[in-house]
């Protein structure tokens, strides 16, 4: 396998910024509003709106990176794991099933080089060194998953559990219908429909795992490839950081309270780098607070499709944004949406 990825150059985000900044770019007309909401929509609307209309409206990929990569070979390859027979669920088994997962992934790179996965390793050793960090991260969750059997914890009830809710009307929007599908790394979906539907609430999203806790309760899992935060600041400011990375596991648990009508009492994030997992309890009043914060960030949306405005807001994740490029907080010159 290391080798079969390498290539010359990386990939690199288009120049084409005076073209994508303007309204004669061909892109795909902003007359609608969007359909459906995932957990990554909301959380870029919630970062920056003009991040939202490059990803959600425009329907522009990020060019992919290692790290993107590894994110997607390891939840495959972990949403296999419950596929083994409990005798198989070892080290080598996994590495059996990265190994599968990584054919599957060149194969599909080859056919679609936009991809670019191909384009992610300079040289063998840097793939191989990107294999190992991999293979550890697969191995951490083999150790995490045998202390889970042996605190009592058994097989999770669903795994990779695609869900979509509608959660009832409210104004329209104009008419207005843009059409919004999760992919690979939190992409938009290329469609884009003209409607007169009255304004609903929709989400979707796909949670890692759903457990059924030895006590009987509910439990929603999400895996992550990185570390755990490194919680050094005041108290008000940690709390912050890990309330937000628990809102996303927190719409889960309110499409799970609707879809299969029972809400969790739990929330997990496993951390396989480390590894390490962190566990909340879901509040009886914490669900309707979501679904309120929903329905305020879907209106801004709406509210941002109707005035065909889409402001950037910066702020430190800007340091990470591929479009910065075409960005009007950064150029001026650039017209903004
Ligand atoms: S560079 Fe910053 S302000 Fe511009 S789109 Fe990205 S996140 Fe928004």
């Amino acid at each position: 396998m290391p080798g079969a990825l390498m290539s010359t150059r990386a990939a690199g985000a288009s120049k084409d910024v005076a073209a994508l900044g303007s309204r004669k770019d061909g892109s795909r007309p902003v007359e609608g509003m969007v359909r459906s909401i995932s957990p990554s929509a909301v959380a870029a609307f919630q970062q920056c709106p003009q991040l939202f209309y490059y990803r959600y409206i425009l329907g522009l990929k990020s060019p992919p990176t290692r790290e993107t990569l590894k994110g997607i070979a390891v939840h495959e390859v972990l949403s296999l794991f419950f596929t083994l027979e409990e005798g198989s669920r070892d080290i080598g088994h996994l590495h059996e099933l990265f190994r599968k997962v990584m054919t599957g992934l060149i194969a599909q790179d080859k056919e679609d080089p936009s991809r670019g996965y191909g384009k992610l390793f300079e040289t063998q050793e840097e793939e191989k060194k990107w294999v190992v960090e991999c293979l550890d991260l697969v191995a951490n969750f083999v150790r995490v998953e045998s202390d889970a059997r042996d605190d009592g914890e058994g097989d999770p009830e669903h795994v990779e559990l695609r869900m979509t809710h509608e959660f009832g009307g409210g104004e329209t929007a104009a008419g207005r219908h843009i059409v919004e599908e999760e992919g690979e790394g939190g992409q938009a979906g290329d469609g884009v429909a003209a409607s007169n539907t009255a304004w609903s609430m929709n989400v979707t999203g796909i949670v890692d795992r759903l457990d059924r806790c030895p006590d009987g309760t509910l439990r929603v899992v999400d895996y992550k490839t990185g570390k755990i935060p490194n919680l050094k600041y005041s108290e008000a400011t940690n709390q912050r950081i890990m309330d937000e990375k628990f809102f996303q596991l927190q719409i889960y648990a309110l499409l799970v309270e609707r879809v299969l009508g029972e809400a969790p009492g739990e929330m997990r994030l496993v951390y396989l780098k480390g590894p390490a997992s962190v566990t909340r309890k879901i509040e009886p009043a914490a669900l309707p607070s979501v679904e309120g914060e929903l329905r305020s960030t879907w209106d801004e949306i709406a509210g941002s499709v109707r005035r065909d405005s889409f402001p950037p807001r910066t702020s430190r994740l800007c340091d990470w944004c591929s479009f910065q490029d075409r960005c009007p907080a950064f150029d001026p010159a650039l017209e903004e949406r």
